[in-house]
């Protein structure tokens, strides 16, 4: 039987102590909902648990400095799913972390786990890519800030090297003018992972016109992409059901699917096409009701 390691660090200097010391040999855990799942399937054998939830620098979601808002690590999607700030200054990622897996999912899984396990279904992305967010990241060499964009580099691959753990993520908020949505496919209401994930964010200027117009995609290419030729044809149009329609169609041509157990290629372009549209449907109605 081999033997596994646990540490409880309290604080982050020890936990980049136990990192330097274990080098390779460890595996930071937070919920645990995706490492225990690899050691399980012995994907991933560690010989040491760095277990980060006792460090208070990773915890907490405030306003901070220059009109942002922190959310720490180790937050779990539970505590952003019901935070009154979050809810408030940034609804779609309220929204995302509901739709993360189930009650008992939301409860243990967190947005740094989410993030490091860096895969392109992973339900928080979208949402950080169009609040166009910044990932913080400690290690022995200091304090480094990423765009969340250049964060994740492939399936299971992100900028994070492997002796630095990330301490939380910040954007900046958004005016009461924007609105947005996120909508996920999954072959399930719960406990399902996206086929197809949209995060919408756009400053509406008025009822069908919006400015500053960032789309994401997720499980549709290596990483979530965000959807450039929507964002062009979207931004200062003025837009009806119609052109919504037809600009959603033009979803496709952001997306590199996979054909995978979930779903094939042609489905995966499908329907990002389709929840675009229902998306912007909403914001429409939801428009001209304001
Ligand atoms: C049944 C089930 C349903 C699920 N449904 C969904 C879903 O609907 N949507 C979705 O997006 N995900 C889903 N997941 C995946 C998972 O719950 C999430 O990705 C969750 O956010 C992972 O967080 P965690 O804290 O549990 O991470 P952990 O499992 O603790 O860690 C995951 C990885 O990240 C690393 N890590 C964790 N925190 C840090 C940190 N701060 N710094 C550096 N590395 C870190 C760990 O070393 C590990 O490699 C599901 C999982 C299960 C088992």
């Amino acid at each position: 039987m081999t033997r596994l390691h646990v540490a409880i660090p309290t604080s982050i200097d020890e936990t980049l102590g136990l990192l330097e010391k274990w080098g390779h040999d460890a595996a930071v855990i937070a919920g645990g909902t995706d490492l225990v799942v690899e050691l399980k399937d012995k994907l991933k054998s560690p010989k040491a648990l760095i277990d980060i939830g006792r460090v208070p620098e990773v915890r907490g979601i405030r306003e901070a400095e220059g009109n942002h808002v922190w959310i720490g690590a180790m937050s779990t999607h539970a505590e952003i799913a019901s935070s009154t700030v979050v809810k408030e200054i940034a609804p779609i990622l309220a929204k995302a972390c509901a739709q993360v897996g189930s009650p008992q999912i939301r409860n243990r899984g967190t947005i740094g786990g989410n993030m490091s396990t860096a895969s392109p279904a992973g339900d928080t992305i979208p949402a950080l890519y169009v609040l166009e967010a910044s990932v913080e990241i400690i290690g022995p060499r200091g304090k480094r800030t990423v765009p969340i964009e250049s964060f994740f580099q492939g399936p299971k691959k992100s900028a994070l090297a492997p002796d630095e753990i990330v301490l939380g993520v910040k954007f900046q908020k958004l005016g009461k003018e924007y609105v947005s949505f996120f909508r996920k496919l999954g072959q399930r209401k719960s406990l399902a992972i996206s086929i197809v994930s949209v995060a919408f964010v756009g400053k509406c200027q008025k009822p069908g016109l919006f400015t500053d117009v960032r789309v994401a995609l997720g499980s549709v290419a290596p990483t979530v992409v965000r959807a450039r030729t929507v964002e062009n044809a979207i931004r200062e149009k003025q837009l009806d059901p119609k052109t919504a329609e037809y600009i959603s169609k033009l979803a496709f041509r952001d997306c590199v699917p996979i054909t995978d157990v979930r779903g094939s290629k042609g489905y995966r372009e499908q329907m990002a096409c389709n929840l675009l549209y229902e998306g912007l449907l909403s914001l429409l109605s939801c428009c001209e009701a304001c």
